[in-house]
């Protein structure tokens, strides 16, 4: 219980309802107290207001009819200004009371008020705490008294209970103690909604994470309603699987390619092993058998070798020797390589060449390069087809076309057929790995160059490759 705890502590929805909740409640905590100075504010105002009226009405009294006709006055709204929260004193220049009114529950007088005449100077205010604490007594009440001197020297008090005010406030802070529980709940309950609708997409995340760890490589993240960053991490991280997946699949095939292709040889050289290990083998059979064994290998190394050259280019690693090379012999060495298997499918295998095109490049990685095309072009192509070898300057750079009268590459695969371990549907029924044109476009690029394929007005496909010009061609 107490590690399910913990564990929810360390969660990030209630890191973040914590935070939320306490920003909820010291903001309005802190509007409240805006709230509570502003109302204090305006009442001692008003207050003052109250008392600064009071005593220019009692001046005039005095001033107008004289002394008598005020204490007459107070005598007469005594009760009334009992009742009201009033204190009003008036003494003559000796200091003699000539009249007095207290506000209810002031009586008897606190000491501080009886003993003397408060000590005033005009304009200023005075403050007398009301010394009995019981609560029905008037509780914390007090008395903002000002006071002015007559003309006659006498002196007149008026003080305002702070009863009423003190009634506000109360209620005010009995409000906010009333609503805080409510407010808190509210923030913890908003808090953990908030806390939850924006880490939903993490959430999502690390499911989707858990289901392809236990082996759910089709689970993908659900993509939320709102336009965000969320969304692009939870886009980014399906296409990234939809990624790995498509490579994982590829990276099968290719493995069952190697494996189907391996056996084959494999198979050839185990049954020259047998053949040579029966009694009867002279030593010219012996011989044979042992030919063939040193031809099979080579093959399978071969293989081997295109594999690391892949992994190699794919890596970024690839060294170039780069030289300066004639493009026509280049050409008519790849084409004689060719010639053979062409003329055995019945395929026609021209070249054009002009004889002063030279570029400058790793003549092992090119011929690599050109012979992918070709072998492709070869073994696509129908029997009586034609394979056609051009190269010229277009621009600064020498291309290198390989056209053929095949098939063609359907629209739907060409964006995808350089990808690495594509094959084409159609496809499947030839030999292959689905590497060659992967490691045509690496060695393009390697050289600074690219590769580009069409399908021709007249059916087929067009490759070509673009590679820098070599500015001091000799010929
Ligand atoms: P593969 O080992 O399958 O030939 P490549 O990488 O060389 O692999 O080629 C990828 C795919 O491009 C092929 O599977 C095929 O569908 C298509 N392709 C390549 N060259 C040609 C061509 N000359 N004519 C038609 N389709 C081609």
């Amino acid at each position: 219980m107490f590690s399910s705890l913990r564990e929810k502590r360390r969660s990030t929805i209630f890191r973040l309802t914590v935070v939320y909740t306490l920003l909820f409640i010291v903001t309005s905590l802190i509007l409240f107290g805006i709230g509570y100075i502003q109302l204090l504010l305006t009442i001692t105002n008003k207050d003052h207001q109250i008392v600064s009226e009071k005593i220019k009405f009692y001046t005039n009294i005095a001033e107008r009819s004289g002394m008598p006709s005020l204490v007459e006055e107070l005598k007469r709204t005594r009760a009334q200004n009992e009742r009201t929260g009033f204190f009003v004193r008036v003494a003559d220049r000796s200091g003699r009371v000539l009249s007095l009114t207290l506000p209810q529950g002031w009586n008897p007088m606190p000491e501080e008020l009886s003993r003397t005449m408060l000590p005033f100077v005009e304009g200023e205010w005075v403050t007398v705490k009301h010394p009995y604490s019981t609560r029905a007594l008037a509780p914390r009440d007090t008395l903002v008294i000002a006071g002015r001197l007559l003309r006659d020297g006498s002196i007149l008090q008026v003080g305002y209970s702070t009863h009423v005010r003190r009634v506000y406030l109360e209620s005010y802070r009995g409000i906010f103690l009333f609503i805080i529980g409510p407010i808190i709940l509210f923030g913890i309950m908003v808090g953990t909604f908030v806390a939850r609708r924006a880490l939903k997409p993490v959430h999502d995340l690390t499911l989707a994470t858990k289901s392809v760890r236990s082996g759910r490589m089709d689970a993908r993240v659900p993509l939320g309603e709102t336009d965000d960053e969320l969304r692009e991490l939870a886009q980014q991280f399906n296409a990234m699987l939809d990624w790995i997946a498509t490579l994982m699949n590829g990276m099968r095939e290719a493995l069952d390619n190697v494996a189907h292709d391996l056996r084959t040889p494999l198979t050839r050289m185990r049954a020259s092993i047998e053949a040579a290990m029966q009694d009867d083998a002279d030593i010219d059979r012996l011989r044979e058998a042992l030919l063939d064994c040193a031809e099979e290998s080579q093959q399978i190394m071969n293989m081997l070798t295109t594999l690391m050259d892949i992994s190699e280019a794919e890596t970024g690693v690839m060294q170039l020797d780069l030289r300066p090379i004639n493009v026509s012999d280049l050409v008519a060495s790849i084409s004689d390589l060719f010639l053979y298997s062409a003329e055995e499918k019945g395929l026609t295998l021209e070249t054009k060449v002009p004889h002063d095109l030279a570029i400058y490049a790793d003549a092992g990685r090119l011929r690599q390069a050109l012979s992918n095309l070709v072998d492709n072009a070869v073994k696509y192509t129908p029997e009586g087809g034609r394979i056609t070898i051009e190269a010229y300057e277009d621009a600064g750079n020498v291309r290198i076309t390989v056209k053929d009268t095949g098939p063609g590459i359907p629209p739907a695969d060409m964006p995808r057929i350089f990808d690495r371990l594509y094959r084409g549907d159609k496809s499947r029924s030839q030999r292959g790995l689905g590497l060659g044109l992967c490691l045509v476009k690496a060695i393009a690029e390697a050289h600074s160059g690219t590769i580009e394929v069409r399908n021709a007005a007249e059916g087929g496909a067009v490759f070509s490759l673009s590679l820098p010009r070599y500015p001091h061609a000799e010929h």
